[in-house]
């Protein structure tokens, strides 16, 4: 048993270790009650698990128009909670034409990066907007996050080499592209089931693996159980728990949210 397999089994907090989650949700959802949704709840909660930050995304937008009112929300919590939320702008390629403004707009209040979900929303993985969403987060040296990138990944890894792509959930089916690609990586965000991530990682390069928690959707443990939990050595865990994204954030020169105070 590993010292961080020993913690989870206690329900230790993680004191002492780096835990950056690149996939957390702020706000309402149209389909469901969202128990313990505000900042200052989801803050105390990272806390409580020595967790240091997190990218945090909109839920509002995700199969509705209201993409501007989501933005405004992440903001607010990132104005509420400072240096704990990264925020990342969401856009509906569907229903605004032109996404730019928006995108400008939310860099302008200080968002780091671009949430996308354009299958839930309609929008085809191929269209040329979603070009244009990942030229912006090219020419800025951005991260962007997308529920699912579809078949013209590849092609968009090569065309924007300063974008650095995340898939929004856990698919080691990309394992030959991120190794192919320094600017890919891979979200273990769930449905993440038993074994699931310790099968994943004989293909994935363990640099390149980002752990996200879902979270207010879900509870941070749900998705560290299964990577504390699995017969994965504590370096590489530590290295997809926080370590790969301290790497991320310093290539695209984010601020890395500081530790909790003691
Ligand atoms: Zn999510």
């Amino acid at each position: 048993m590993t010292p961080l397999h020993r913690k989870c089994l206690l329900g230790e907090r993680l004191t002492g270790e780096v835990l950056l989650d690149c996939h957390a949700h702020i706000g309402r959802h149209a389909d469901y009650v969202i128990p313990d949704g505000e900042p200052e709840a989801l803050a105390a909660e990272m806390r409580r698990l020595n967790i240091r930050g997190a990218f945090l995304f909109q839920f509002a937008g995700v199969q509705t128009g209201e993409v501007a009112y989501g933005n405004n929300l992440v903001a607010d919590a990132c104005r509420r909670v400072p240096g704990r939320f990264l925020g990342l702008a969401m856009v509906n390629p569907l229903f605004e034409r032109d996404v730019l403004p928006e995108l400008e707009r939310c860099r302008d209040l200080g968002f780091v990066g671009i949430k996308l979900i354009n299958r839930y929303q309609g929008y085809p993985d191929d269209g040329p907007l979603l070009d244009l969403i990942c030229g912006f987060a090219h020419e800025h040296r951005m991260p962007i996050l997308n529920h699912s990138w579809g078949a013209p990944l590849e092609e968009r890894l090569r065309r924007y080499p300063n974008a650095q792509f995340i898939t929004g959930h856990w698919d080691p089916g990309r394992a030959s592209l991120v190794r192919e690609y320094n600017n890919l990586w891979i979200c273990t965000c769930l449905p993440i089931a038993h074994e699931a991530f310790e099968r994943g990682m004989r293909d994935l390069r363990p640099d390149r693996v980002l752990w996200g928690s879902d979270m207010s959707d879900l509870n941070f443990g749900c998705g560290l159980g299964p990577i504390l939990l699995a017969r994965v050595s504590d370096e590489i865990k530590r290295r997809v728990l926080g370590l790969n994204m301290r790497e991320l954030l310093q290539t695209c020169g984010i601020p890395e949210p500081p530790p909790w105070p003691t």
